[in-house]
């Protein structure tokens, strides 16, 4: 008898570490069921956001309604600044959906990131001055109906758009963190910047990368439908029916379209379905940003790195990893960085040899064992894949507010270092959708790199714009 209630007995974790380490992966998991229960609630939220000011989700007007007609043609200039990189373009435009870009990256100063908004404007505005004199872009201006050369500036913040040039920033996201820079119109601020450095530019278009995305692969590609950047932030755009908008509505209700910023980042700000794990509430309690983007915070490029980290400590400090051993940079806030993550997903070596080479090197863990090495990689797609499945619930439930795809097939442009550079994240992602809507569905979606969305989306609508003149 003693025999046969052992047999019975349920497989036990062998130690309570193993328990604490399959309780955490587990807790990274999205099942197909809490993946379409969350997409329910985003789509009401995008109602919601349509429909009042202050909704958590804002579905923020871009005051862009036409799509290129591919014909479009010129030289403009685009400015990118919003995520790692800060960008000085100029976009010819050679109509037939062609277009040559020249860019210059600049690293903004971490102090310019923090602090009185002059020292950011003022580094933007000497970048443009730089690219303007290296370019030899002087003749290009002088030869301009106005004597100055247009501007597309791609600002990678929510702004409160009031017309398709101006807009006030609402909050900062990403690390930025300029206070007085909070309620005031940016495209000023930019112009007086240019203005006390002499430097001959107008800024015609205020222009969010997720809406660039869009315009810009609309361009080449005409089914696109929504444009969403998964990199350092995350968010996407769509084409909404203006009468859709009930909270800008006058009478007659107007017909036609409008490209809507959604922000979707700011996703469940509220608590109310994402399911959290500890790590993730810690990273949002240390954030400078705590309770907002919480959407953004599971995704982005910003974040994954930490939210991998802090799960590192709490397992080495269950003696599950590392002999329960931490070191300094494994407690050193941000100093696990998402390329470290990629680094690992693409480990397919038997002995794991690159994860091992990313402990040492970056995270001071000297010596690990086969199985650390396993245990690592296995958290780090855990939660790669995460990313992949909640950037696929927000891309199915814009589409579903779209009301498409019925019968022909819809585009979705993507751009981002995530979606870039993160191995496995596009397949994942993909994978997501089919389970989401169906392989038949799903079939009808293309989800494809948009290239260079934020330079050339931002000169396509400057010279949208300008046409209108
Ligand atoms: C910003 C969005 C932006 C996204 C991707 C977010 O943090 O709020 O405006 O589109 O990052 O860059
Ligand atoms: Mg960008």
């Amino acid at each position: 008898a003693a025999t046969a209630a052992a047999v019975a007995q349920p497989a036990l974790p062998t130690t309570n570490a193993d328990k604490i380490y399959s309780d955490v992966l587990a807790s990274f998991q999205i099942p197909r069921d809490k993946m379409r229960l969350i997409a329910t609630h985003m789509y009401s939220e995008f109602v919601r956001g349509l429909s009042a000011d202050g909704a958590p989700i804002r579905m923020i007007p871009s005051y862009a309604y036409a799509m290129p007609t591919s014909h479009e043609t010129g030289v403009y200039l685009a400015l990118d600044l919003g995520g790692t990189n800060f960008r000085v373009c100029a976009v010819t435009l050679k109509g037939k959906g062609q277009f040559d870009v020249v860019a210059d990256k600049f690293t903004i100063p971490d102090s310019a990131k923090v602090g009185p908004g002059a020292a950011l404007f003022d580094f933007i505005a000497g970048a443009v001055e730089q690219f303007v004199h290296t370019h030899d872009l002087s003749a290009v201006a002088a030869s301009s109906a106005t004597g100055e050369l247009t501007m597309g500036f791609t600002f990678s913040f929510p702004v409160k758009q009031e017309s398709v040039a101006r807009g006030a920033l609402m909050y900062w996201a990403k690390g930025f963190d300029c206070p007085d820079v909070v309620g005031q119109d940016v495209v000023d601020l930019l112009q007086v910047a240019l203005a006390r450095r002499a430097v001959k530019v107008r800024v015609v278009a205020l222009v969010n990368d997720t809406v660039g995305t869009l315009v810009a692969h609309a361009y080449k590609a005409p089914a696109t439908v929504m444009g969403c950047i998964l990199g350092t932030g995350t968010n996407a755009a769509y084409i909404e029916q203006l009468a859709q908008v009930t909270k800008y509505r006058g009478t007659p209700t107007p017909t036609g379209t409008m490209l809507i910023n959604t922000e979707w980042g700011a996703f469940d700000s509220e608590g109310k379905v994402l399911p959290l794990t500890q790590f993730d509430r810690e990273l949002d309690a240390m954030s400078n940003n705590g309770k907002q983007q919480v959407f953004e915070k599971l995704i982005s490029g910003m974040y994954l790195g930490e939210i991998t980290r802090r799960a590192l400590v709490h397992l080495v400090e269950a003696g599950a990893l590392f002999g329960g051993k931490l070191s300094t940079p494994l407690q050193t806030v941000y100093a696990f960085e998402t390329a470290y993550m990629s680094t690992i997903e693409a480990d397919t070596s038997p002995a794991l040899t690159a994860v091992g080479q990313v402990l040492a090197d970056h995270l001071a863990v000297a010596s690990t064992t086969l199985t650390d090495r396993q245990l690592v990689k296995s958290l780090v797609q855990q939660i790669g894949t995460r990313a992949a499945r909640l950037s696929a619930v927000g891309i199915f439930a814009l589409l579903e507010k779209m009301g498409v795809p019925e019968s022909k097939p819809v585009v979705v442009a993507v751009d981002g270092s995530v979606w870039l550079k993160y191995p496995g994240f596009q397949d994942r992602l993909r994978a997501a959708l089919r389970e989401l809507m169906g392989p038949e569905k799903a079939a009808l979606v293309s989800v494809e790199t948009a290239h260079d969305g934020s330079g050339t989306g931002a000169a396509l609508i400057a010279a949208l714009v300008d046409k209108q003149h």
